[in-house]
């Protein structure tokens, strides 16, 4: 059976403990690999590895700090299939979509941020009177990133390539659940000459080992992204200590259908959003709002075409949901198509587990799911299901829409389908958050901040957001 090492100071090494966790393959429902468990011990000896390096790495010109990242992000794009094959087997998601979005995004965010470093400038500000304000902004030291299961080696390079490239050294966690893209890419890493300590991964449980980063004194920022209950756990354990916190957390995004969209594209589009991944992209829409208008029609439509998606092998090419990330997961899911039916709603389509055939007869597999009849304040509306469930509801008014919009504890992201300009503005300014689509959805331009509001999050990535929540600002007046 093959086994994961921890990245630690430039080497692959065990977990002190000598302890193994399983590794499941969520299509085939079995054990095929064996992540360490790790514990504070190993954390500690990343911490120290990172410390170590950070001196010298912090004050690596940007462009030799460019030159081994952008040989990293070289390295993806020629492992492209085999990342992609690598991502699909631990997570369960489609490889068609591993190939032509995780692994090309995970080059991409560091190619990105490797390049942005070399143009990152700061301020000053002149009393032309009496006086010369300068800024420097240095990278803060070593710095904790832990990321989530559902499109792991993306959101792991999200985070380390801001930091790396900012001058900051990394103590890094993936999820548990999908460990595999992460402990390729640290042999990616050594292939490149990334100076030893530089980045460290450090795989094991998050109570354990993504605590012990929280926890640890000499991590002084932490970039997290992943569930919002998690988010608050890791809050509460840095705020005290003022750790420097970025936190992207969980959504209940609605889509809102006008009855002036262009209903091809937003039938089509809003599928997508609902389902690509299984459902489990933080940015999906999981609440369709219909202007009531047009409501039958596209309930309609959506459902025919729910029921027309395949869900199956994810390494079949026609497939377009593979399994759900674990049996937990699946289990959670089911459990709130339960919820949603004893709230009173109607399952239009879906809500069954699927047993496939041969090999695949044990993996997690669901179909998809659209639930009618519920309003905006039960549970099934409020509450982050992370799976291929959607709702729809009908709304009155424009204003009526940007209420049930805004009626969660979460802001993440929303769609507005609409061909009045005028309409789109205003319903973008009054929905609350951080990020809106007009008449697209997962359109990413990584120069915007990302982010949400409410409890979707704290902070904002992306850009030169990023860049500066890596480094620490410094202003220095000079009297003339
Ligand atoms: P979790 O919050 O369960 O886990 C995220 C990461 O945190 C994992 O690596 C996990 O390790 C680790 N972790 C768990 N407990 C702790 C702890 N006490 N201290 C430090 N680290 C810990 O999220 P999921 O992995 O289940 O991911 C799904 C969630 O992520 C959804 O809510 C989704 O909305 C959100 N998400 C948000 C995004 C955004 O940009 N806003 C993007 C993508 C996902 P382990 O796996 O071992 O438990």
């Amino acid at each position: 059976m093959q086994k994961f090492f921890n990245y630690i100071n430039g080497k692959l090494i065990e977990p002190h403990s000598g302890k193994y966790l399983d590794n499941y393959n969520p299509a085939e429902g079995k054990i095929y690999s064996l992540v360490p468990d790790s514990d504070e011990s190993d954390v500690d000896q990343a911490v120290t590895a990172a410390s170590v390096a950070f001196p010298l790495w912090s004050v690596l010109p940007a462009e030799e700090r460019m030159k081994i990242l952008l040989k990293v992000a070289d390295l993806i794009d020629h492992d492209l299939s085999k990342l992609a094959l690598a991502e699909s087997i631990d997570n369960g998601k489609p490889m068609k979509l591993a190939r032509s979005l995780d692994i090309p995004r995970a080059s991409a965010n560091i190619r990105f941020y490797a390049t942005a470093a070399m143009h990152f400038a700061t301020d000053a500000h002149v009393n032309e009177e009496d006086s010369v304000n300068y800024t420097t902004r240095m990278p803060i030291g070593v710095a904790g990133c832990i990321s989530p299961w559902n499109l792991p080696l993306y959101l792991f390079t999200w985070k380390i390539a801001p930091a790396l490239a900012a001058g900051c050294t990394v103590v890094a966690k993936p999820s548990e659940l999908t460990p595999m893209t992460a402990f390729l890419f640290s042999k990616l890493c050594i292939e490149a000459g990334l100076p030893p300590g530089v980045l460290n991964i450090v795989h094991g449980l998050g109570g354990k080992v993504g605590q012990a980063i929280v926890e640890h004194p000499q991590v002084p920022v932490i970039s997290f992204t992943g569930g919002t209950v998690t988010g608050k756990k890791i809050a509460a354990t840095a705020a005290p200590m003022f750790k420097k916190l970025s936190l992207e957390l969980g959504g209940k995004n609605p889509n809102i259908i006008l009855a002036d969209c262009d209903f091809e594209q937003a039938v089509k589009t809003s599928i997508l959003s609902s389902f690509a991944n299984q459902g489990e992209i933080c940015l999906c829409g999981s609440r369709i709002l219909v202007e009531r208008s047009l409501f039958d029609k596209f309930v309609t439509e959506f459902v025919k075409r729910t029921k027309e998606l395949k869900v199956g092998d994810p390494q079949n090419e026609l497939t377009d949901l593979g399994a759900l990330v674990s049996e937990a997961h699946l289990h959670k899911v089911l459990s709130y198509v339960n919820l949603a039916k004893e709230e009173g709603g109607k399952i239009l389509t879906g809500g069954n587990p699927i047993k496939l055939e041969g090999h695949l007869s044990s993996g997690y597999y669901m179909e998809p799911t659209v639930i009618v009849d519920l309003d905006e304040k039960c549970r099934t509306n409020q509450e982050e299901i992370f799976g291929p469930v959607v709702t729809i509801m009908p709304f009155e008014t424009e204003a009526h829409a940007i209420e049930l919009a805004n009626s969660t504890p979460y802001g993440l992201s929303a769609t507005i389908w609409t061909e009045n300009l005028k309409r789109a503005h205003r319903v973008s300014h009054q929905v609350k958050s951080g990020i809106i689509w007009v008449n697209c959805w997962l359109h990413r331009d990584l120069r915007t901040p990302f982010g949400g509001m409410k409890q979707s999050g704290v902070g904002r990535e992306g850009g030169w957001e990023a860049l500066r929540f890596f480094t620490e600002a410094k202003n220095v007046c000079v009297k003339l």
